[in-house]
């Protein structure tokens, strides 16, 4: 189990313009003084943001970078009905001035997003996970040795039951 980061994952600008000469090169962030790096954004090459990849704010990006969908399923809820879990590409987007804290978000590598809308008695959640390749891999392992373990006993099921169906209809053993 590995333990949480305290940053935020998509830090907010403290200015938004990087290159203001006004802004103090320290900010006080409640306890201390914290020093500021000032960033020009650049996207991730897998982001499907439309429009310019390079220099622009956090407002007319975002503070993420998400990729084109790359996996979509409609899992089934207890209650019967469907939710939607998608699969992205994410990254922080950083265009500003940052408390230095913040700015080492842009050393990240990114997260593979599982975005979860789950419809309740007040409208559709949405609900958004963020895993590290390496727990990415994880899960998609498990998940690809889970399906095949569900295959596999429907298979024998499915075996079973034709075993017995043709010994109904002969009448006598069939020999496995
Ligand atoms: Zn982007």
């Amino acid at each position: 189990m590995t333990t949480t980061t305290a940053a935020h994952l998509f830090p907010s600008p403290l200015s938004s313009d990087p290159d203001d000469p006004d802004f103090p090169s320290s900010v006080d962030d409640g306890a201390r003084d914290v020093s500021v790096t000032r960033i020009h954004g650049r996207c991730a090459p897998f982001c499907a943001t439309e429009g310019p990849t390079a220099g622009a704010s956090v407002a007319d990006h975002d503070a993420k970078c998400l990729s084109a969908v790359g996996a979509s399923v409609s899992p089934v809820l207890e209650s019967g009905r469907l939710a939607h879990l998608v699969a992205f590409l994410a990254r922080p987007y950083l265009h500003g001035t940052y408390s230095s804290v913040d700015a080492a978000a842009v050393e990240q590598s990114g997260f593979v997003e599982l975005s979860a809308d789950i419809p309740t008695a007040d409208g559709w959640v949405e609900k958004n996970f963020y895993l590290s390749a390496a727990d990415a891999r994880t899960l998609g392992a498990g998940l690809t040795r889970m399906a095949n373990v569900l295959e596999w006993q429907d298979e024998l099921l499915r075996t079973e039951r034709e075993r017995r169906e043709n010994r109904d209809h002969s009448g006598e053993e069939v020999q496995a």
